[in-house]
């Protein structure tokens, strides 16, 4: 039997792997992609993590990735299918695609979250090219420039915000003409003199070659912009514990910084921990104080 088991090799499986070896814990990370590292490896260039500027995310996840097998980690590339725990001695039963099981006192599950698309034309050949799902992590790319914000929830409008203080000018494109968003967000957007609202408006198409330079509507309008932003919602990977009730309306695992769920010994890292900030940084943060609520979990036992 294992003392750990993470599962997701993204920022915060990794980063729990390492404070979890370090700690002596006899550990397996469990990861589906093929020496996946996680959504990192998708962004073209992270300029907003501490000590690592202008590095690609599949860089970045290579030295992430690296320091773990540096250190000892040993890894298992399957998918996983289920969790249970032993009703007896409550230890955790790990069952894979590959028809493998693996048992561990604790787990911490690090599976992240993926961004809605907008399944637009153009969207998945311009991604990372001026199509961008997250404006934190590229708005900066953006100064000066015209941008545009799909959606209508509190996401996309505190985008808009944010973009607003960077960019010229920002379009809020919004499939209907009343925002979900919370109002006081809704009233400081429609104050801002730079943010232009494209409401009861769908995309159809974004258009450029090397990079974005216009988006066109569905009523056939077209409006000249150097970057969109998607915000139409992410999606936590918790298919798995969908009849638990470990999970909030929304799928995301409801958990503090300590990753601490309500089963004991299930423990929760990175973007499919109930959060705020969805980021390479507080995925690394949130490993690394899961590790520690696993270990003092297993040293308890
Ligand atoms: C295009 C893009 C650009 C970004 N840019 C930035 C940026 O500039 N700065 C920044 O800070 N953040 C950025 N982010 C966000 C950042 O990448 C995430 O916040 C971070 O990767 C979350 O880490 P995580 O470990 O929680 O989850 P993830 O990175 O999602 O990793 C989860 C891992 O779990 C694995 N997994 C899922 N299900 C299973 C299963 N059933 N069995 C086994 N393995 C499984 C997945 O394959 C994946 O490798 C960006 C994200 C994207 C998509």
């Amino acid at each position: 039997m294992l003392d750990l088991i993470i599962i997701g090799s993204g920022p915060a499986g990794l980063s729990a792997a390492i404070y979890g070896i370090r700690a002596n814990l006899d550990l397996l990370v469990i990861e589906k992609d093929y020496e996946g590292t996680g959504q990192v490896a998708l962004s073209s260039k992270v300029d907003n993590y501490l000590g690592l500027p202008g590095l690609d995310g599949y860089s970045m996840g290579e030295q992430f990735r690296q320091h773990a097998v540096d250190f000892g980690v040993k890894f298992l590339e399957a998918t996983v299918t289920s969790i249970e725990q032993d009703p007896s001695d409550k230890h955790w039963i790990v069952k894979t695609s590959d028809g493998g099981q693996q048992e561990a006192k604790a787990v911490i599950y690090a599976a992240g979250a993926v961004h809605r698309k907008l399944e637009a034309k153009g969207e998945e050949e311009l991604s990372g090219k001026g199509v961008s799902y997250c404006a934190t992590c590229d708005g900066a790319f953006y100064r000066g420039k015209v941008t545009a914000v799909v959606g209508g929830g509190d996401t996309a409008l505190d985008d808009a915000l944010y973009l607003s203080g960077l960019c010229e000018k920002v379009y809020l494109i919004h499939r209907r003409d009343g925002f979900r968003a919370a109002e006081i967000t809704v009233n400081k957007v429609k104050a801002k003199e730079n943010i232009e609202l494209v409401l009861n408006a769908q995309v159809d198409e974004i258009i450029g070659d090397e990079r974005v330079n216009s988006v066109r509507l569905k009523d056939g309008r077209t409006l000249d912009i150097n970057g969109i932003f998607i915000a139409t919602g992410s999606v936590p990977v918790t298919e798995v514990l969908k009849d638990t009730d470990l999970l909030n309306s929304a799928g995301y695992i409801v958990a503090d910084e300590t990753g601490i769920t309500k089963a004991p010994g299930f423990f929760v890292a990175g973007d499919v921990r109930t959060k705020a900030l969805r980021q390479v940084v507080t995925a690394v943060s949130d490993g690394a104080n899961a590790a520690t609520s696993a270990e003092h979990y297993i040293t308890e036992l």
